[in-house]
């Protein structure tokens, strides 16, 4: 079974993907340094901390690539 522990989403201000744990309410950005609500209908959820940092890892490349 799917264990959706992490999800991953993306900073409203600037744009850049991040992760954080489903219970998080709030995520802190590193690029702007500013603290963002999760918004929980954006998000996609990933069952470990290495499917979620792949994830991130990728989507940021997608942004570049645009
Ligand atoms: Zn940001």
């Amino acid at each position: 079974m799917l264990n959706k522990r992490f999800i991953v989403l993306r900073c409203p201000q600037c744009g850049k993907w991040t992760y954080a744990r489903s219970k998080q309410k709030t995520r802190f950005c590193s690029r702007c340094e500013k603290r963002f609500k999760i918004d929980p209908v954006q998000v996609i959820y990933a069952a470990d901390h290495r499917q979620a940092h792949y994830l991130v890892k990728m989507k940021n490349e997608e942004e570049m690539n645009k």
